[in-house]
């Protein structure tokens, strides 16, 4: 089978193959082809890709026609899917909940199109899981970017010109992104709070050396895939109470908070904003789907009237691309050599599969994954 690697848009700084995990491919008896160059943006050079082996390929289209497997890391156009061979299997998010034109033209191209995003949050599927290998690097990355936009220090430090305290930190929403942006802000010597609506989460915080603040929403619960599941709008605003000190009191607040496949819950307002201190710091990591802060927008950067930065971040993992690329790779590698048949030297393409079913929205000219079938 062949594998082809396209190079991303030009915002986009990462590449869905490195030349460690197109080493792997070959060994398995893929034949890997990469468009030339995609590696440059996330320090991958060319040279590299042909020393394990991999044919660079100038003319993506070319790529694409002569693939049975097509590797990238953001959702492609509806029209990429034209110069594709029928049955070709196309991995890269699909942002499915929100291009439901995707899903059409894949289908309509007989292309079996997987949608990273939905791998099932599952220990076996953990390896292929590019929602927490991205989210992990954006926690960490976004406690990094705080730290050099803040206009004070992070850790507590005794000199000769007095005590400096250390930076309070208030992290909402602990995920993968959440955990990961308290134990940096703890390497880092800061003082952290976190809050999540999932009461399981307490323990994983404490064992990471931070306070978890309590707030009694009532029946909150997750979904069986892990999920935090909507709050009532009452729930909500007595979340919003019961942060609002833990806001006024912090220097970085960063928020993570996401419900999957619909828009981020608004759990910061422009209210609770005003009550920061002149200087405090935001990070919003839901900017993309909403935003968790009021007043937030994506890409950029917002200064209050009362001195209070609020970071909107998109794709915050593409500022590292080097080691996202590493692991989103590793993440796609995975799939192909979990399903990988070594004797017909194919892939075990069987859609009974809990992996399989769960990830692959389009095969055989139709949307056939069950929470999207509608919308073909
Ligand atoms: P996510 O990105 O969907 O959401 C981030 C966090 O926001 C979650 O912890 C969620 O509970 C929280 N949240 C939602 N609404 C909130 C609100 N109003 N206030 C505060 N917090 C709110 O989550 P994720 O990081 O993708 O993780 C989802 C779940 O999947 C977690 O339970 C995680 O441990 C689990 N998980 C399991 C595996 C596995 O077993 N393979 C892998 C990764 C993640």
């Amino acid at each position: 089978m062949r594998l082809f690697c396209l190079s991303e848009k030009p915002d986009e700084t990462r590449v869905a193959l490195t030349p460690e995990t197109a080493a792997k491919l070959i060994d398995l008896g893929l034949e890997v082809g990469l468009q030339t160059g995609a590696g440059r943006r996330s320090q991958y050079p060319d040279a590299l890709y042909r020393e394990a082996g991999v044919s660079l390929i100038d003319d993506p289209s070319r790529g694409l026609a002569e693939a049975d497997i097509v590797f990238r890391v953001r959702k492609p156009e509806v029209s990429d899917f034209d110069g594709l061979k029928a049955n070709a299997i196309h991995l890269s998010l699909l942002d499915p909940f929100n291009a439901p034109e995707l899903l059409e033209a894949a289908a309509s191209r007989d292309v079996r199109a997987v949608s990273m995003e939905m791998m099932p949050r599952t220990t076996l599927a953990q390896k292929m899981d590019v929602l927490s290998s991205q989210a992990n690097l954006a926690g960490y990355f976004a406690v990094i970017r705080a730290a050099e936009r803040m206009d004070r220090m992070m850790p507590m430090m005794m000199t000769p010109a007095g005590t400096i305290a250390p930076a309070r930190v208030f992290v909402i929403g602990v995920g993968v992104a959440g955990l990961q942006a308290i134990a940096t802000a703890k390497r880092l010597g800061a003082r952290v709070d976190a809050f999540d609506t999932r009461p399981v989460v307490e323990e994983q915080v404490r064992s990471l050396g931070a306070k978890f603040v309590k707030i009694d929403l009532g029946e909150t619960g997750q979904t069986d895939q892990g999920y935090a599941k909507e709050l009532t709008p009452e729930q909500i605003e007595t979340q919003r109470k019961g942060m609002a000190k833990v806001c006024a009191q912090s220097d970085l607040v960063i928020t993570t908070a996401k419900l999957f496949g619909r828009p981020a819950p608004r759990v910061v307002t422009a209210e609770m904003v005003a009550g920061m201190k002149p200087g405090s710091v935001i990070v919003d990591l839901a900017a993309e789907t909403g935003g968790n802060v009021e007043g937030t927008r994506v890409h950029e950067e917002v200064v209050t009237d009362n001195g209070v930065t609020i970071i909107g971040t998109a794709n915050l993992e593409a500022c590292i691309p080097h080691h996202a690329s590493q692991v989103y790779a590793a993440n796609l590698a995975n799939l192909i050599e979990h399903f990988w048949d070594k004797e017909s030297k194919t892939l075990n393409w069987d859609l009974t599969d809990e992996i399989l079913k769960g990830c692959v929205l389009t095969d055989g000219g139709q949307v056939v994954h069950e929470r999207f079938r509608t919308s073909s």
